[in-house]
């Protein structure tokens, strides 16, 4: 079977994170404009920034999506016109979309642009799929809740592009139909302002009476933890070629809020396991180092999501996190000198003399070493990096490069 190279589609909260995710190995991201998106939160373009997001990705022949997927009540639509155009002009490759008056407004004021259905549409079967290709999308995110076997009947059973979420966090309610942020904080999950409330932590209170003297929770005894409803986050680095033989046409992480060590983990891990697989599948096997990679950054434990069953109560986190990451990100190497082995690096967390420091880049080629000696940008020796966004210098004796990242243990 001839296997089709998919496209690893990434988050991208800002700039910076837009040119980390790149710059790992992304083919496209997604990002979000200051307005229709779903992420009021997340850090959102300006015109200028997407611009400059644009020139960056496409000089490294990588596409940039933008998010205007949330639902629009009356009135939310006007603007639109004016602003899908410029998207346009600016060189935003589609715009993904899920209200179908902003698609309208989209076909008819922006032609050229491109419109991909959000996962906020619940696509889940080949009729849907068909019914918006007809109507001019040209890709469709799947909804999350479609399963494998559910992937490769659609696959085969309609030309439209797919998108499907492969990595990042899950909602514990059908995606896009989700009020519970709006109810416990007033904030409307479909419209970007979504507060996690399925994450927080609640008592249980026994029925029918609603006694608050029997509420049980946390410290009541039998019950150890508040209750909560958080699922755990979708990972689907151990079935790798699965995904890829199923012909999905973009591999998707979600999580446009995290940061540049989370997006750069992530992608650097799923573009090196994608690679390896096309390189040789007869010879592909699953590296546990690259699980390993995952676990130094923050996330929530890993299950594959709907993709071979219905989540039982095993993939939610009921009480405390049975796994935590253990490292901590601490910079970013911003110049590198080879003759004097001398590297420049900003500061993100504190660091110290002394600690061992793990340096990774694209392609997770990681090394650690000791730190023994830095300086400030006086050229003073110091012994502890404590201000967020300092410039130091350090002796580093392995080769590294700018965006090169450096962590450490916790
Ligand atoms: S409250 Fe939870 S389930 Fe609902 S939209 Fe937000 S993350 Fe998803």
């Amino acid at each position: 079977m001839h296997l089709k190279r998919p496209e690893l589609l990434a988050p991208a909260g800002t700039l910076e994170k837009l040119k980390t995710a790149i710059h790992y190995g992304a083919d496209a991201v997604y990002i979000g404009g200051d307005a229709y998106g779903l992420r009021s939160r997340a850090g959102n373009f300006s015109f200028e920034e997407m611009a400059e997001g644009v020139a960056f990705a496409h000089h490294h022949k990588a596409k940039v999506y933008l998010a205007a997927n949330m639902v629009t009540h009356q009135h939310n639509e006007l603007g639109a016109s004016d602003f899908f155009r410029t998207i346009r002009d600016i060189g935003i490759d589609a715009v993904i979309i899920s209200d179908p008056a902003l698609m309208q407004i989209c076909a008819m004021e922006a032609p050229g642009l491109e419109m991909h259905l959000s996962t906020q549409q619940s696509a889940v079967n080949y009729e849907t799929l068909n019914f918006w290709q007809e109507a001019g999308l040209t890709r469709c995110v799947l909804g999350r809740e479609v399963s494998m076997a559910e992937i490769k009947e659609i696959r085969a059973n309609t030309s439209v592009e797919i998108e499907a979420f492969i990595h990042g966090a899950m909602c514990i309610s059908y995606s896009g139909r989700c009020t519970l942020s709006n109810h416990m904080a007033n904030r409307d999950a479909n419209r970007g302002g979504c507060c996690q409330s399925c994450r927080w932590q609640y008592g249980l209170f026994e029925l029918p009476e609603l006694d608050h003297k029997k509420a049980v929770g946390a410290g009541e005894p039998g019950i150890k933890e508040p209750f909560s409803m958080s699922a755990v986050d979708l990972g689907m680095i151990h079935h790798i070629p699965d995904i890829i033989d199923a012909q999905i046409d973009s591999l998707k992480i979600e999580g446009r809020m995290k940061s540049i060590h989370y997006v750069s983990t992530v992608v650097n891990v799923y573009r090196k396991a994608i690679d390896s697989y096309l390189e040789d599948p007869e010879a592909y096997s699953f590296k546990k180092e690259w699980e390993d990679e995952l676990w130094k950054v923050a996330q929530r434990e890993l299950a594959t999501g709907f993709f071979y069953n219905e989540p039982s109560e095993n993939e939610q986190l009921f009480g405390k996190r049975r796994r935590r990451p253990h490292y901590t990100f601490i910079g970013e190497v911003l110049d590198y000198n080879p003759e004097t082995q001398i590297a420049t690096v900003q500061q993100r967390n504190n660091f110290k003399v002394g600690e061992k420091i793990e340096f990774y880049g694209p392609g997770l080629n990681n090394h650690e070493e000791t730190l023994e000696c830095m300086w400030d940008d006086k050229g003073e020796q110091i012994e502890v990096a404590p201000h967020a966004m300092q410039i130091v210098t350090m002796k580093v004796k392995q080769q590294v490069a700018p965006h090169d990242m450096l962590r450490k243990a916790l």
